[in-house]
């Protein structure tokens, strides 16, 4: 099994309504997928930005189940001895993982360690900024829709400042009530000090927890901020597997860490698993793009031990964006009744991509053979 081609496809859709988080406004959703093609005709599938498309031609005529090695010399920048550079290829090393399993006829996640569960419960992602005149109303409004529909868990966005976010936080915990999850993520919207003050304001919200309340790379922030606040800080959805592994779960530094499959493949995936059990650090994957990405964590996420232990747990998860997507759905991955999703369980990623709805939607396809 070697790899003949490569391809990038670059997707983009214009969207209904814009909206907004405390860094941008938007009216489109973007993203990318990989495909891997072999000489024996199997395609794997990898989503994620490939900032330098040309670097991945060091995978071709190789054999897919060189993946770790490939991820090491995709490291940034090219040449570089150092380990600690972010890798360039996470959505590459996906598509390898997809191709090992098709060729070893066993679901990824048999690949990656144990199989702890076949199906997972997601967070809900959406109640981003709208354009409204009263955002609290309207952000209550919409989280009691998604409460309706099954979700137990909620992110919601802040960041605006803090008077309106906490009109905001307030809003929707009324509008959902005591029992339903609640996170908040500020994307870094705050320094230390600002966040030192709102996290005393937000500790009545009983939040699940506060996600990039500081940027990654104020680490002494983030020491100062979870010493003085009564609440779970998550971070690391910018990171390089070494940047979480050192500064975040070694340290303990945070209670969550949020890797991206689009940074650290699952070649980084698999090696924080037991690094952040060790560390009794929890792990909720980030989670942003089509239903590729999805399977990836699916996988990933059936391989993870539960970080705590007692009849409460069941806290394995990660996230769902349900803000509005125009091509989130190449490949279907229903939500069950009851909030979850199912681990695909066939070969390699253990799904089907629309190859018709990544064409309708692709604005830049680059071939590399
Ligand atoms: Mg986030």
């Amino acid at each position: 099994m070697k790899i003949r081609r490569i391809i990038v496809h670059r997707m983009r859709a214009p969207l209904d309504r814009r909206f907004g988080w405390s860094l941008n406004w938007t009216d489109h959703r973007a993203g990318s997928l990989v495909s891997v093609e072999t000489v024996s005709g199997e395609t794997g599938w990898g989503d994620g930005a490939v900032l330098e498309p040309e670097r991945l031609r060091i995978a071709l005529g190789r054999s897919p189940f060189e993946a770790e090695a490939i991820f090491e010399e995709l490291r940034q920048p090219a040449g570089l001895q150092s380990r600690r550079g972010a890798t360039m290829g996470g959505s590459l090393d996906v598509a390898l993982w997809d191709l090992q399993g098709q060729a070893l006829g066993l679901p990824v996640h048999k690949l990656l360690g144990t199989a702890y569960r076949n199906r997972v419960r997601p967070y809900l992602t959406a109640l981003y900024r709208v354009d409204s005149e009263d955002l609290p109303f309207a952000l209550a409004e919409e989280a009691l829709d998604w409460k309706r529909r099954g979700f137990q868990t909620l992110k919601m966005k802040i960041g605006y400042g803090p008077e309106l976010d906490l009109r905001c936080v307030a809003a929707v915990r009324e509008a959902i009530g005591p029992e339903t999850g609640l996170a908040v993520d500020s994307n870094c919207a705050y320094d230390v000090g600002a966040a030192v003050a709102l996290g005393a304001q937000l500790e009545r919200f009983n939040l699940r927890w506060w996600e990039e309340p500081l940027a990654a790379a104020d680490l002494a922030g983030y020491d100062r901020l979870r010493q003085s606040v009564r609440i779970p800080i998550a971070t690391g959805e910018t990171c390089s597997a070494d940047t979480l592994a050192r500064d975040f779960i070694a340290p303990r530094r945070v209670d969550i860490v949020q890797p991206e499959v689009e940074w650290i493949g699952l070649t980084g995936a698999r090696r924080l698993t037991a690094l952040a059990w060790d560390h009794h650090v929890r792990i909720v994957p980030h989670n942003w793009n089509t239903a590729v990405r999805t399977a990836t964590i699916l996988h990933w996420c059936a391989t993870m031990p539960e970080p705590e232990i007692g009849l409460a747990t069941g806290n394995v998860m990660f996230e769902l964006d349900q803000t509005e997507h125009p091509f989130r759905d190449v490949a279907l991955l229903p939500v069950e009744p009851d909030g979850c999703i199912a681990v695909p369980q066939g070969p390699g990623l253990g799904i089907a991509v629309d190859r018709e709805m990544v064409k309708q939607f692709t604005v830049e396809r680059i071939v590399l053979e």
